[in-house]
């Protein structure tokens, strides 16, 4: 029989919810606090103008189709036939950026669409929560599973700095923290490739992930993309992308040493392809997947077996 080699998302939503659950990504109109100017207008280095999230199509011209028409659009079509759950996941930039009532209007409104959905998901920076918006994500928790992403990418704040991320250590600390308190999981967001990172940096990252007791991790190499600092880098020869030898060899290490209860929600990234400019390797995802896999093999890698040397 074959090895469960790492705590994959699908098993874990089947086991949570007794069959095939799948998310619904929407673009709740959000902003980002990196980008309109309250913290800075460049945002992170490797992000581009769209924000995390660039493959949702309704970037633009589809920004004020309502969230309802996303919701329903993706229930009615092929998509909400692959499964009988969903989870409403809020991807595009900073999704508790915004006053209480506006966020409340905004989930309430993706969550009534459909009996179907059992699940809020929600992405957005650590210097975005406070205690009144995780009360508000803890008061869906009677009828929803609520879950909040974090963006991490590094725990190295000097390299923050640099990615001009806008937040420290201690902000994705106290944010975790306080989700915790109220019974939310956390999923934290670790990337391979960031300039001037170093193999312990990485394995750091993951310590203070096994440390604060995060429930999932979304591990990402680092592409670049246009019209992004990095791309500017990229162009003029200041930023070397990894190679996937690299990145292979790194998540084996990461799972390795990642505590065996974290679910990995992502094992490699899913650029945009229209802004895509390097690593061609990351756009053949099915073959970084297989040479994920071969190596845990032939390394007898399981999640946590190392988890202690963090
Ligand atoms: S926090 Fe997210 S959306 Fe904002 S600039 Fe950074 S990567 Fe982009």
């Amino acid at each position: 029989m074959e090895k469960i080699r790492y705590k994959h998302l699908n098993t874990h939503l089947k086991d949570m919810f007794g069959e095939r659950t799948l998310k619904i990504c929407i673009d709740g109109g959000f902003t980002c606090p990196n980008r309109d100017g309250k913290i800075s207008f460049g945002g992170c280095l490797f992000c581009g103008e769209m924000g995390a999230g660039e493959n949702i199509k309704y970037r633009t011209d589809k920004v004020l189709e309502s969230i309802q028409s996303q919701v329903l659009g993706f229930l009615n079509s092929y998509r909400g036939e692959r499964a009988n759950k969903f989870i409403a996941y809020f991807q595009s930039f900073s999704n508790t950026y915004g006053d209480i009532d506006s966020l409340k209007k905004k989930y309430d409104t993706a969550l009534a669409c459909s009996e179907k959905i059992v699940g809020l998901q929600v992405s957005t920076r650590p210097d975005c929560i406070d205690e009144d918006v995780v009360k508000l994500l803890a008061s869906y928790k009677g009828k929803y599973y609520v879950c909040v992403e974090l963006g991490l990418q590094t725990s190295n704040d000097k390299i923050g700095k640099f990615l001009n991320r806008g937040y420290t250590k201690a902000d994705f600390e106290k944010a975790t923290t306080l989700l915790h308190r109220y019974g939310i999981d956390v999923v934290s967001h670790l990337m391979i490739g960031l300039p001037n990172e170093t193999e312990q940096d990485v394995l750091e990252t993951v310590g203070l992930i096994n440390r604060l007791k995060c429930e999932g991790i979304k591990i990402h190499s680092t592409y670049v993309i246009a019209g992004s600092g990095l791309g500017e880098m990229y162009k003029t020869g200041k930023y070397t992308p990894i190679t996937q030898e690299y990145y292979v060899d790194m998540v084996a290490k990461v799972i390795s040493r990642l505590d065996k209860d974290i679910v990995i929600h992502r094992i490699n990234a899913d650029p945009p392809k229209c802004l895509f400019l390097a690593p061609d390797w990351i756009l053949h995802k099915k073959l970084v997947l297989n040479a994920i896999n071969r190596k845990l093999d032939e390394d007898d890698i399981i999640q946590g077996q190392y988890c202690n040397a963090s």
